[in-house]
């Protein structure tokens, strides 16, 4: 992070502004939104500057060239003539003194940058791309603009209204939040965004008398896809923003979890093949111990919970400590991985049907119906296979699948890092010795499709079967 976010309180602030065009009346207008007292240096002024010089008794124009002394009393400095080299004369003298300054257009000779933002005060939403996007920044705020209301401001003051007596009534934090979130999507929030603000304040007042104060705790397991943040669900990443506590392993990726509420505490539990950092024991009790302390859980699972998740070995736990818990899919890694590696995992010509099965090892063999899964028509996807794949290799051919059967392994499936590698059952041991796990492993006729597919697709699909 480059630029650190901030809001600045301007209750006291002295902010200069040296230039009187276009630009600094925007500028000007925007400051003259706030509490700071503002000075404008430059000779000559434009018609708006003017206007607001006459309308605005926080706005001093010192009518003449700037001067280093202008400085002097300053906490911002906000720089827009049009000769550059004074521009960046005064920049220097700014930062000599420890002063913030911003050079509109000259991010070089910025101290600070101005954020894009969304006024719906006292709700503000600031946002940058570091000036590196700005048509995609332009973008996100046409839709934020689109989905938050502007009423949203009322919401906001009818909280405020509401704020001492919420705390008198819970006098604990969580329960405080547990109440506004219950607010903030409920039929009173909504009255008061229709603007019936009189019915909503009668139902609060109300709803406060009659709440029941004990809040308890809850466990969520939530599916957090294949890797992908994209690929979350919208109620994942709800659920994500309003938990206490997180508990994640391994597959779950750092970009993930960036998006889980800065304040919850965030426990891992990671699994590696051999390498069980908590056993699955301790992880059960963990959930039950953390929601008995009235606390949201959500339990974050690579891909799905119910497929190779260990969701229901949870959830029995949470059941005979009568702990309230919800599960949440989330797409899992052969879906993940077929659709990014340009794999169909069914297809009319190709394939009627499907198996997940799991590659694990369990004394240097693995368990499965090998017979059962050798079936003309059908593709075969395991997970946790890749120690195991000279054993899986090896039983389809002892089973009578063709040596010459294709085979896909795609190493962290729909990550930048993804990695596919293509073969037979006869050739991908040699070809495939630089994957490392997660990797999933797809066998039968529809890995032939993924050539096939690429010549259609765009994009990083396209581009790494060129480099194939
Ligand atoms: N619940 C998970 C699976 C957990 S088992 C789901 O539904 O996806 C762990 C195995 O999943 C790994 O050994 C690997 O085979 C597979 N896996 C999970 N994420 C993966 C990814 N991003 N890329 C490839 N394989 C992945």
């Amino acid at each position: 992070m480059q630029y650190f976010p901030l809001f600045v309180d301007t209750t006291s602030l002295n902010v200069l502004v040296v230039g009187a065009g276009e630009v600094a009346a925007r500028k000007t207008e925007l400051l003259l939104r706030t509490h700071a007292r503002i000075t404008l240096v430059a000779p000559h002024a434009c018609s708006t500057i003017n206007r607001l010089v006459a309308t605005h008794d926080t706005l001093t124009w010192i009518e003449r060239e700037y001067q280093p002394g202008d400085l002097d009393d300053q906490q911002l400095v906000f720089v827009a003539t049009n000769d550059r080299e004074l521009n960046r004369d005064i920049s220097s003298q700014a930062k000599a003194r420890n002063l913030l300054v911003n050079v509109v257009d000259a991010p070089q000779q910025c101290g600070f940058i101005t954020p894009s933002i969304i006024d719906r005060s006292p709700i503000l939403i600031a946002m940058s791309s570091g000036g590196v996007a700005p048509v995609l920044l332009r973008y996100l705020r046409q839709k934020l603009e689109a989905d938050i209301p502007r009423s949203i401001a009322r919401l906001g003051q009818f909280a405020e209204k509401f704020r001492e007596k919420v705390k008198q009534r819970f006098d604990n934090l969580t329960q405080r939040r547990y109440f506004w979130e219950d607010f903030f999507d409920g039929d009173i929030a909504e009255q008061v965004l229709k603007g019936n603000e009189e019915i909503a304040t009668q139902q609060m007042t109300q709803y406060l008398s009659e709440t029941s104060p004990m809040v308890a705790g809850q466990v969520y397991l939530v599916g957090a896809g294949p890797g992908d943040p994209e690929l979350l669900t919208f109620r994942a990443l709800r659920l994500m923003q309003k938990a206490d506590v997180v508990v994640y392993d391994r597959l779950v990726s750092q970009d993930i979890l960036d998006m889980v509420r800065r304040d919850a505490e965030k426990i891992y539990v990671g699994k590696a093949a051999s390498n069980h950092t908590l056993p699955q024991q301790d992880i059960n009790q963990l959930l039950v111990d953390e929601a008995k302390a009235g606390k949201r859980v959500v339990r974050l699972k690579g891909g799905d919970p119910f497929i190779f998740g260990r969701g229901g070995e949870e959830i029995e736990t949470l059941l005979e400590h009568k702990i309230g818990f919800e599960v949440v899919p989330g797409i899992t890694a052969a879906s993940g991985a077929a659709s990014y590696a340009g794999i169909p995992l069914t297809h009319r010509d190709h394939a009627q049907s499907v198996v997940f099965a799991t590659g694990h090892l369990k004394d240097d063999s693995i368990n499965l119906d090998w017979p059962a899964l050798v079936q003309k028509g059908q593709t075969l996807v395991f997970y946790m296979g890749l120690t195991g794949l000279p054993i899986i290799c090896r039983e389809l051919v002892a089973n009578g699948m063709p040596p010459s059967m294709p085979i896909a392994l795609v190493e962290q499936a729909t990550t930048p890092e993804q990695q596919v590698v293509t073969g037979t059952l006869e050739n991908i041991q040699q070809r495939a010795a630089h994957i490392k796990p997660p990797a999933l492993i797809i066998v039968g006729s529809v890995v032939m499709l993924r050539e096939k597919l690429n010549w259609f697709q765009t994009g990083s699909a396209a581009i790494e079967h060129a480099a194939d």
